[in-house]
């Protein structure tokens, strides 16, 4: 190469490499590498093939002056190279007949093929192969020109992939905060807030745009809150990296949120501090948690754990306070009073035996997810005569039956459905006034049975008509302060109905009454 050519040519090789390096997108990068390897060689044909990150195999991954279809012939070929920086390496001769066979796959008239390794860092990242129509010699000199720009192609392809590989993990981050179901924010050593995923905004009614630089305490408005929020743990030094790994704890606070739309959302926040590595404050990272459900759970289970004292206190002591007059040695009681004394204890023994059967079978369902039932030939309505007569006594008002004549057996445990027609008797009893009356019915058709209790009371609202059946719902705190109850009763009756195949319902109308109804299968499925 003449020396007016060769300084020429470094020219071109710098100016193209300040443009290749410059570049971050991987595939413009390759194409500029193989443009500017083509126009220097004169090549004909030019492809570049990268290590794959997965199998380390090359694959061709940018090419010129070939059609598609050869590209997979050539990549088997480029298969059977595999790593020519291995330790164990391969002969000149195996790679000149490779890249011989390569040029024959695209035109066996290709005369001369010149590969170059891509290598970064003792990485062997893929290969560069030029093939030109006629042959020249190739000097060393024109090896080390060739060397040099194949290093720096090298970098500016590792550059790329670097960057391509972290904008991926970006996304891929992304994509968790998004589609994360806890909200997550990002606040800067000031406290403003850098970011927030869909969650949050969710949870607090703040677009994700209007929160970016804003004050955190115009976002994080507390209704009430349990302890104390991240401003005093801040003044407490919490945000100082601790020489401990670890030791540079999270912080937690809960409470109840003002949301920006003036609703409250309960909520808890996980605070970590992230640092610079000198030690500074770079930002607090904070997870937030929609406890809502969890409170409402915590609030039901002390609504349940109070009423049930009380079930079991107001029986506990009827008895007591009856037997201990009835024992007293200074008064002899005529046979009547004794009579009724005596049928108080023994209703009250009742009533407390049903709270235990309950919490037995509340117990069981929740241990073992499902009921277990003793299946029998049984006869709802003679079921339903028995629990109306045990009832209407307590009750002092009559109770009307209505059963359908030859209403038939069903396979069903009698003592578990005894509990159902009880419990929605006992309901009907406690929530509807002395002087209405209630029915108990059944119906039936080819296929199933229907039991119904019906009440002339208060109703329910029709928002509260789903609640009803949950474990521990009770009504609204007046009824609720009015009226015995664990919130149990529905629960256990539908466990039970759905056990045996069945289902629940309910028709209420405010002011005028509810009936529920339960539908069992004649025959088992
Ligand atoms: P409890 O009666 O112990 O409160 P239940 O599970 O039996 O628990 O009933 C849940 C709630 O459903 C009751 O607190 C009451 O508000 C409502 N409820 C049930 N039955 C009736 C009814 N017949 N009429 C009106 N409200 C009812």
């Amino acid at each position: 190469m003449r020396p007016d050519l060769r300084t020429q040519q470094r020219d071109f090789l710098l100016e193209i490499t300040r443009a290749i390096t410059a570049q971050l997108d991987l595939s413009e990068v390759l194409r500029r590498v193989l443009h500017a390897s083509l126009v220097m060689l004169a090549g004909r044909v030019g492809i570049v093939a990268l290590s794959d990150k997965h199998d380390g195999k090359f694959r061709v991954r940018a090419f010129s002056g070939i059609g598609a279809d050869d590209v997979a012939q050539l990549d088997a070929k480029l298969q059977e190279l595999m790593n020519p920086l291995d330790d164990e390496g391969f002969s000149r001769e195996f790679l000149n007949r490779k890249l011989r066979e390569m040029a024959d796959v695209i035109d066996p008239r290709l005369a001369q093929s010149i590969a170059m390794p891509l290598v970064f860092a003792g990485k062997p990242l893929g290969l560069l192969i030029v093939f030109r129509s006629y042959q020249t010699a190739i000097t060393s000199e024109d090896v080390a020109t060739l060397q040099s720009f194949a290093d720096q192609a090298a970098i500016a392809v590792n550059n790329a992939q670097l960057y391509g590989e972290l904008n991926q993990e970006h996304q891929r981050l992304e994509a968790i905060l998004n589609g994360s179901g806890d909200g997550v924010f990002i606040l800067n050593p000031d406290l403003t807030f850098q970011r927030a995923n869909r969650a949050f905004e969710r949870m607090t009614s703040w677009p994700r745009e209007e929160l970016i630089g804003r004050p955190k305490s115009d976002v994080i408005v507390w209704d009430s809150l349990e302890s104390r929020d991240i401003e005093d743990a801040l003044d407490a030094g919490w945000a100082t990296p601790s020489p401990l790994p670890g030791a540079a704890d999270t912080v937690y606070v809960e409470g109840d949120l003002t949301r920006r739309d003036g609703l409250t959302q309960s909520i808890g926040i996980t605070y970590a501090p992230m640092f610079t590595e000198d030690g500074r404050l770079e930002s607090i990272i904070a997870n937030v948690r929609d406890i809502s459900n969890f409170r409402k759970a915590q609030e039901m289970q002390s609504v349940f754990i109070s009423a049930v004292q009380h079930e079991l206190r107001t029986p506990i002591a009827i008895i007591k306070g009856y037997a201990s007059t009835l024992s007293r040695d200074d008064v002899e009681w005529e046979g009547d009073i004794m009579r009724e004394n005596l049928a108080i204890i023994e209703d009250e023994a009742d009533r407390l035996t049903d709270l235990v059967e309950d919490l037995l079978t509340a117990s069981k369902i929740q241990a073992a997810r499902e009921l277990r039932l003793n299946l029998a030939d049984t006869d709802l309505s003679a079921i339903a005569a028995r629990s109306v007569e045990r009832l209407a006594s307590g009750s002092k008002r009559p109770i009307d039956l209505s059963f359908s004549e030859d209403f038939p057996l069903i396979p069903g445990d009698a003592i578990r459905l005894r509990q159902v027609i009880e419990n929605l008797l006992t309901n009907a009893i406690k929530y509807s006034p002395e002087d209405k009356t209630i029915t108990v019915g059944g119906r039936y058709t080819e296929k199933s049975v229907t039991v119904f209790v019906r009440d002339e009371g208060a109703g329910i609202p029709k928002d509260q008509i789903e609640k009803i059946f949950e474990r521990f719902y009770r009504a609204d705190d007046k009824l609720r302060a009015r009226t015995h109850g664990t919130g149990l009763g529905l629960y256990l009756v539908k466990a039970i109905v759905e056990a045996h195949g069945g289902e629940i319902s309910v028709k209420s109308q405010l002011g005028s009454g509810s009936t529920f109804y339960f539908t069992l299968p004649r025959d088992l499925a």
